[in-house]
Formats: structure tokens, C-alpha cells, sequence
């Protein structure tokens, strides 16, 4: 199945069958394959996934940096695959903010407006905006290179931002901040998002930056899109193995799908225990082999006189102050890791222990 397409609210960007080689022989590599997404308007988008998957690539071909191999980028219906960047109604923000050090912060946020040959006039008042939106008012004479790293950041957000762009594209901004100013840029720009409606969209490898920010997320793996959905939808309802996996922890373990009843398919796992689990795609939803997926907040220990659904022996109690973390090895072999076992006091779980655990079935998903 490709990923899903959702046209309930007009697109801003439509992006139909991408697909980017670079070299040529033996040496190419396809860095997007057949890439299909629509970015909604006043969006804040999501591109996530690995080192090398194609983030920057597809950023750089909506930008028009880069011309497409096949397929056909549409902004608000328009094909603008062959459209220059200056031509094209988008801005991008980069990782290194690329500012005009021998310029002042105004001078700076002014800069595309100038080049666009706008009125001095509504440069002033435009420039002025943007100082109070990244909010740099007492700033606005100050060199760029006299700044802090957050600090040089906005003013390259309101740079971008100025010429009013319909869609602004970011690729990973916030990399180079320290973890503090990195969360608190995170919600800044967030809001700024929402205040301004222009559609962001968001390039990072960091997925709780990721499902933080997004209304909407696409993680991609080798040039290809494996899943669209809002952060709920990735991390409660993942349809992959690898989107499974990327995103937070998770407990995978090995079964056979039996038999399929109005979707739900019943999976018999290596020790024989039977499970009824919802499958992710049409495709994970096919007997045979498969992968059923739990995360370890959705586990919980059985209670007295209850039938668990797998049973194992305590390894490991991890506490790190918010949660706790039980690791158990199934009599299959497999690990399991509940998180917040109920009562979790100093000393309850002992390593060695046998333990039943009850999984969920509307919390058991089959993976592609
Ligand atoms: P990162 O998070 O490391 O920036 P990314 O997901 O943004 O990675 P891309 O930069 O889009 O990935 O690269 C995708 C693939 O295309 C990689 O295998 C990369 O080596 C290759 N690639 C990108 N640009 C070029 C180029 N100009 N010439 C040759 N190969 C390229």
C-alpha cells in the first residue's frame, strides 16, 4: 500500500510520484523513490526519519535547489516543478542561519524585501513585525554577528518569514542550539506557525522534536514516505516495523497471523499463546509470518486469579525518577519491557521473579 493521501483540506503542496537519482550507472543513487504527499495548508509539517533517507533531498525539490528525475511538485494546484526558486512563493530556513554579519538585524530581516524592490515604507513596517514576532525589538540595531545562537536563529526565522511566503521550509533550524534553547525555540516556533498560518514544513532526524511540534508527520525511510499521520496516529497506531521502532520504545515479538475476522487478526506467537491484534496496513494484514507491536506503557502486570497473556522472568527494574522500566525475558525467548508496573516501590520486582503480563488487544498492533 502506498502511504495515505488526505485531501479533506486544500493542499499546499502537492507532491505527486517524486522520485530524485543522483549519478549516473552504477553509481546512482535514488535518493527520492516515487515519493506521493499532500502538505495542507497553515500546516506545521514533518519530515522525520534517519541519516540519508531523503529529508533534505525532497526539501530541496520543493525549494527547487533541485530539479525532480520524475514526478511533479503543485503549489495550491499550480505544477511549479520547473519554476526557479526566486520564482516560487517559498522560503527556506537552514541549519546554519546563513545571516549577513556585516548588516544589522533590521537590515538583515529586510533583506528579501528589498530584493523583491518593495517600498521603503513597507519594508519599515514589515521589518518591524517580524522584530516583534521573534520578539528582537530592542535588537534591531545590533550586528548579527554580536548575537546569541537562539538569537541568530530568530532573526533568520524573521527573515524568512518577512516576504510573507506561502510555505516556509525548515531543515533542522534548531540542530545547532543547545538541548535548553533548543526546547524553548521548539515552542517558540510553533507558535509562530500557528500565528502567522503560513504552512511549515519541518525537516528533522529527532523524533520527539517531531511529535512535539507536528500537527502532521511523514517518516521516511530510503527515499521513500512510510507512514503520514499526526503524532498520535505514528506513535499510538504505527504501520511499520521500522516507523514502530523509530518512534519511542516498543515491544516487538514474532507470530503468525492464523486467521483474519473483520480485521482483526488472531496471532498465534512462538510459545503458542493465541492473541488478537489490529493490523496496520492491508498488507500487514495477511496470514502468515508477522510482527505484533505493544509500547511498555500499554502493558500491565496480571492481577491475582487473572490470566495473563504472556509470562516471563524479571531481568532488569530500571527507574529513572518519572517511570520505571521491568524487563522481562518471555519463556519464547523474547524481551519485554513494561514501563510503570502497577506499585512500583523500592524492592517489589525482583530479578529471576516470574511474572504474568496482560496485553491489550486494542493495543496490539500487526506490523508491515
Ligand atoms: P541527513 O539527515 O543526514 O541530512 P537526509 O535524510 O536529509 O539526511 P539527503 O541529504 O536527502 O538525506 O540524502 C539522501 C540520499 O541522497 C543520501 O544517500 C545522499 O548521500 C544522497 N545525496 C544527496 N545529495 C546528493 C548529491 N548532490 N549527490 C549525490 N548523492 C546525493
Amino acid at each position: 500500500t502506498g502511504p495515505e493521501v488526505v485531501t479533506q483540506r486544500k493542499a499546499a503542496v502537492s507532491v505527486r510520484g517524486l522520485t530524485k537519482t543522483f549519478g549516473e550507472g552504477e553509481y546512482a543513487v535514488t535518493a527520492l523513490d516515487a515519493v506521493e504527499v499532500d502538505i495542507r495548508e497553515n500546516e506545521f509539517f514533518t519530515l522525520l526519519g534517519p541519516s540519508g533517507c531523503g529529508k533534505t533531498t525532497l526539501l530541496r525539490l520543493i525549494a527547487g535547489f533541485e530539479l525532480p528525475t520524475h514526478g511533479v511538485i503543485a503549489l495550491e494546484g499550480r505544477d511549479i516543478s520547473a519554476l526557479p526558486p526566486h520564482r516560487r512563493p517559498i522560503n527556506t530556513v537552514f541549519q546554519s542561519y546563513a545571516l549577513f554579519p556585516h548588516m544589522t538585524v533590521a537590515e538583515n530581516i529586510g533583506f528579501g524585501l528589498r530584493m523583491l524592490g518593495k517600498p521603503a515604507a513597507e519594508i519599515r513596517q514589515t521589518t518591524e513585525r517580524m522584530l516583534a514576532l521573534v520578539q528582537l525589538e530592542a535588537m534591531a540595531g545590533r550586528r548579527t554577528d554580536q548575537l546569541s545562537g537562539g538569537q541568530q536563529q530568530r532573526v533568520a526565522l524573521a527573515r524568512a518569514l518577512a516576504p510573507a511566503p506561502k510555505v516556509l521550509l525548515l531543515d533542522e533550524p534548531l540542530a545547532a542550539l543547545d538541548l535548553k534553547l533548543r526546547k524553548n525555540m521548539q515552542l517558540e516556533l510553533k507558535s509562530l506557525q500557528a500565528e502567522t498560518g503560513i504552512t511549515f514544513v519541518f525537516v528533522t532526524h529527532d523524533q520527539e522534536e517531531a511529535l512535539t511540534m507536528s500537527d502532521r508527520i511523514a517518516v521516511m525511510k530510503s527515499g521513500r514516505i512510510l507512514q503520514i499521520g499526526s503524532p498520535r496516529d505514528i506513535y499510538d497506531r504505527p504501520t511499520h516495523r521500522f516507523v514502530a521502532d523509530f518512534i519511542g520504545d516498543i515491544n516487538i515479538l514474532d507470530g503468525t497471523i492464523e486467521s483474519l475476522d473483520n480485521g482483526i487478526a488472531s496471532v498465534r506467537l512462538k510459545d503458542g499463546t493465541a492473541v488478537l491484534a489490529q493490523p496496520g496496513t492491508a498488507t500487514a494484514a495477511r496470514p502468515g509470518a508477522a510482527s505484533i507491536a505493544i509500547r511498555p506503557e500499554n502493558v500491565r502486570l496480571a492481577q491475582a486469579g487473572e490470566t495473563p497473556t504472556v509470562s516471563g522472568t524479571v531481568e532488569n527494574v530500571v527507574y529513572f525518577g518519572a517511570a520505571t522500566n521491568l524487563h522481562i525475558r518471555l519463556a519464547t525467548g523474547e524481551q519485554m519491557v513494561i514501563r510503570n508496573p502497577g506499585a512500583v516501590e523500592e524492592g517489589r520486582y525482583r530479578p529471576g521473579a516470574t511474572i504474568g503480563a496482560v496485553l491489550p488487544p486494542e493495543l496490539i498492533r500487526v506490523l508491515e
